[in-house]
């Protein structure tokens, strides 16, 4: 069976409270988004399912999180055997972009089909949460409202039909880093998070888009930030309406409404960075 497993983006991303577990408690609007791998679930050829990439430096055993998916599912649902995924990457890897989450999503649909186990959306997205917090969301796609740690899900209105630039500098950041610099009390920008909920409602992009804000681009680096900062300045030069960095970085995505301009910034972005990608929503 042969899948595509889309990555996605943070129209927004705060954080609202660190609680007594140490975890965060999170408020993110998110979106899938047509930028996407391939994956091929075959039933396992040896005793133990193995994943492949055509990326060496990708776990291929119990590690890869599609595996671990399939093993999520075969303990919950009591149903399947071993798997074999072979996995083509497009989505870029520790980007901020839940590629592996995506990988983990698209297998637990593949397994359900396999199956025929039945299981519903809400029931894989049920399982995908002890593979990973980004894995329910990758498992429904659209748009929607992420809460807690990322697993408790509101479907929102679609965004609105637009053209998306991705662009990853050559560097990656580390999450638990990233969450250690935060002090929820000092946060002081924040996304509008009620206001991109209502633009989506209103079916307007240009709300969304100018409401967009990650509390993450707060606390990079000195250099990190003012590398991220060009891009979006770049962005907004070529004419997006708006831009951000998706999760804990580092790529940083611009929505257009015009797809001349989308291009003209995927052509001067690849001026200084490989990993630019031009996408849409997917829904
Ligand atoms: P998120 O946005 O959810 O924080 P990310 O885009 O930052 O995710 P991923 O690309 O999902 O990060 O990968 C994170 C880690 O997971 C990497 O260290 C990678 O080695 C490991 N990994 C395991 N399986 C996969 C997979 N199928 N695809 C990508 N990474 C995988």
């Amino acid at each position: 069976m042969e899948l595509s497993a889309n990555a996605k983006i943070n129209l927004t991303l705060d954080i609202l409270r660190r609680r007594e577990d140490g975890y965060h408690d999170l408020q993110m609007v998110m979106q899938a988004v047509t930028l996407a791998d391939t994956l091929t679930v075959t039933p396992a050829q040896g005793a133990e399912g193995q994943a492949v990439s055509d990326l060496h430096f990708l776990p291929t055993g119990d590690k890869n999180l599609a595996q671990m998916a399939a093993a999520a599912f075969r303990e919950a649902a009591g149903l399947g055997g071993e798997v074999d995924v072979s996995i083509q990457k497009h989505i870029p890897v520790c980007a901020g972009l839940a590629g592996g989450s995506a990988d983990a999503a698209a297998v637990l649909i593949a397994m359900n089909r396999l199956t025929g186990a039945g299981l519903s959306p809400a029931g894989l997205a049920k399982i995908g949460e002890r593979v990973g917090s980004d894995v329910p969301f990758c498992v429904l796609g659209g748009t929607a409202l992420a809460e807690g740690r990322g697993e408790l899900l509101t479907p929102l209105s679609s965004l609105p039909p637009c053209h998306i630039v991705i662009c990853k500098p050559p560097f990656s950041i580390s999450t638990p880093q990233l969450f250690g610099r935060v002090n929820v009390r000092k946060i002081v920008r924040r996304p509008d998070t009620a206001g991109v909920i209502a633009a989506l409602d209103a079916g307007d992009l240009a709300g969304v888009a100018r409401r967009m804000y990650n509390v993450f681009e707060d606390v990079l680096e000195r250099r990190r930030s003012a590398e991220i900062n060009e891009i979006k300045a770049a962005l907004i030069d070529c004419g997006a309406l708006g831009a951000s960095m998706s999760g804990s970085g580092p790529s940083v995505f611009g929505l257009f409404d015009s797809r001349d301009s989308a291009q003209n910034a995927c052509a001067r972005l690849r001026e200084t960075y490989r990993d630019v990608f031009l996408c849409a929503p997917a829904r």
